[in-house]
């Protein structure tokens, strides 16, 4: 078995950084400065965490992060559950890449029906709300359900 490529993946993907897995990242307070210092707007996320809100400002069009060799470290720990498979050898690379499209196509339906407000429409938000619980965000709590 090829050992895992998870710049490979990444790259092809985006999904995080984009928003639409997870809507930002907490950075801790020994890493605020440095995280200021390549173009993040850090905001208090609650009474005691520090962050910043996705889509990131430093994710560039071809999924790769402008300041990736500094990066803070949360970024650089983050893994969704789709990396964590691919890494364990759970997944491969073409499985995993196919997970990817298909969330992007999703996706790209969910976004498209925010501008209508029907029973189809819901069904987009719905099935890519799933899919992404499912492949990307698998063992973190359940969303609220929607009104
Ligand atoms: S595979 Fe996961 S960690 Fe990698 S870019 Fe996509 S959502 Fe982010």
């Amino acid at each position: 078995m090829h050992a895992a490529d998870p710049h490979r993946l990444c790259t092809s993907c985006g999904l995080c950084c984009d928003g639409s897995v997870v809507r930002g990242t907490e950075i801790a307070a020994s890493d605020v400065a440095h995280a200021r210092s390549i173009g993040l707007s850090i905001i208090q996320l609650d009474a005691v965490h520090q962050g910043f809100r996705h889509p990131c400002p430093l994710l560039q069009s071809d999924c790769t992060c402008a300041a990736y060799a500094e990066r803070p470290r949360s970024c650089r720990d983050y893994r969704c559950a789709l990396l964590t498979r691919y890494e364990a050898g759970t997944v491969s690379l073409d499985a995993a890449l196919a997970i990817v499209r298909t969330a992007k196509q999703l996706i790209a339906a969910w976004r498209g029906a925010g501008a209508r407000d029907d029973a189809a429409a819901r069904v987009d938000a719905a099935a890519a709300d799933v899919y992404l619980w499912r492949h990307f965000r698998e063992g973190e709590a359940p969303p609220e359900p929607r009104g």
